[in-house]
């Protein structure tokens, strides 16, 4: 028996839910909010309460909800063929096509992908397919994989020991062995005294440092978001990726790019790291939209050629891997993205009004920062404003200040994400000017609010 009644589904939930990143102490006082319903960048609970989704439900629903071509290619395909694996010599149509799909959307060099269930899947496959690379050219011993903290690669073993959020590293004895960190090229975290140029060059030194600390032949492959993204939207300077690049290339270190937030236009480009020529590129996420979960890592003619020539077998796999139900979304959800221009969009015109109407918000007096990259956004929330960001001065983090502004957020119509003080949104891609107006605006709103309860 099914139940739609929100008071006996917070009961519910709270007997025998056991959810992700979920404070369940905080959420048995106060109950879960259910959502019932999404139609384009909007959502509705259980009780009627409309908001809009400044997060693209976790950063993913890039072409909004409610998109009936895609409920017609997935209920054909399971109509047609629900499920069929891709181990042991067989395919599917809709995988293959899929794999021929990307191949042609994925950076030159790129011919070869490997699919998943998800992000955190797709990043464990990195971690065996560049060791299985190394050991393949002879080379065994170079196993270590760096990556930054406070960067989010998934949840499992391997996905989590590569993120460098301290809080996940604390549960589990994280990192496995082999997983090393440098830290993130946060300006306004680590930036004082330099410009954003400077300091872009001196973040990214630190990599050829941990390099020459690790020994260059026992680096396997430098792994990193293009932005981070659960780290609160943290913007490299320019200056940055070239240098990452340059110092891989030093070191014939393999570069991965986790593009499972910003592929497929978020940065309006269907991969934000082509132009720092990745060797592997991790994808989730915005490949199907969410409607249903898919991963992969995008395979360079670099990697591809010795796993394959030489190596024939890579004993990996997982039984959703090239799922055709989740193949024939991921071909209707990127013929929408393309039919619509939303990559050549956020890079245009609905990337630039974006930018306009949220940095905008910096004249607010709690906001000391507001900026924006393609179609996600962050702001720094701040006790004391200053020119120079570097002398504004932070709440105290008992206050827990973003998380009163979230609260705001939610409760007044729009969904804003805190990490820390700082407030990041990734919008569904398909947002027109009015609905950035709107959601500007509901921000506005609920930072007015979050200012009288904290001054
Ligand atoms: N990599 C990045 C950059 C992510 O943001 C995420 C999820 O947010 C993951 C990997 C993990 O993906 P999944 O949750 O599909 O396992």
């Amino acid at each position: 028996m099914t139940t739609h009644d929100t008071h006996t589904l917070r009961e519910l939930d709270h007997a025998h839910y056991l959810h992700p990143f979920t404070d369940h102490k905080a959420l048995g006082e106060k109950g879960v909010r259910v959502m019932v319903r999404g139609e384009g960048i909007y959502l509705w609970d259980s009780e009627g309460n409309k908001v809009l989704d400044g997060m693209s439900g976790l950063w993913c629903v890039a072409i909004g909800y409610g998109r009936s071509t895609m409920t017609k290619a997935i209920s054909e395909q399971i109509d047609t063929l629900p499920f069929y694996n891709s181990f042991f010599n067989t395919t599917t149509v809709p995988a293959v096509n899929l794999a021929h799909r990307l191949s042609q959307l994925a950076p030159p060099g790129f011919k070869h992908v490997f699919f998943t269930g998800s992000g955190s899947e797709a990043n464990d496959t990195n971690v065996r397919m560049v060791r299985r690379y190394w050991d393949l050219l002879g080379y065994p011993d170079r196993h270590v994989i760096i990556s930054r903290h406070n960067a989010y690669h998934g949840s499992t073993m391997a996905g989590a020991s590569l993120g460098g959020m301290s809080g996940m590293h604390e549960q589990g004895g994280l990192p496995i062995p082999g997983i090393v960190h440098i830290g993130q090229p946060n300006y306004y975290e680590s930036g004082a005294g330099m410009t954003r140029e400077e300091f872009g060059v001196q973040a990214a030194s630190w990599l050829e440092k941990k390099i020459l600390d690790v020994g260059a032949d026992k680096v396997a492959a430098f792994i990193a978001e293009p932005v981070q993204g659960a780290g609160g939207v943290v913007i490299p300077p320019d200056t940055y990726w070239p240098e990452i690049r340059r110092i891989c290339d030093k070191y014939g270190i393999l570069l991965i790019a986790d593009e499972v937030i910003t592929g497929f236009g978020r940065l309006g480009r269907w991969f934000a790291s082509e132009p720092y020529k990745p060797d592997l590129i991790t994808f989730a996420k915005g490949v199907t939209s969410g409607y249903i979960p898919l991963g992969g890592v995008m395979v360079s003619d670099r990697v591809a050629d010795v796993l394959i020539r030489q190596g024939g077998e890579f004993n990996h796999g997982f039984t959703y891997s090239g799922h055709p139900v989740a193949c024939a979304a991921a071909l209707e959800n990127l013929r929408i993205i393309e039919s619509e221009n939303l990559v050549g969009r956020v890079a245009g015109e609905t990337g630039a009004y974006l930018k306009q109407k949220f940095t905008a918000l910096a004249d607010h007096p709690l906001v000391g920062v507001a900026e924006t990259s393609g179609f996600v956004a962050g702001l720094n929330l701040v006790k004391r404003k200053a020119e120079n960001v570097h002398q504004q001065v932070a709440f105290d983090a008992d206050l827990a200040v973003g998380m009163v502004c979230r609260a705001h957020m939610f409760n007044n119509g729009v969904i804003m994400r805190a990490v820390g003080d700082r407030m990041i949104i990734a919008p569904p891609l398909v947002m027109t000017h009015a609905q950035i107006d709107e959601m500007v605006g509901l921000i506005r709103h609920a930072l007015d609010l979050t200012l009288e309860e904290v001054k």
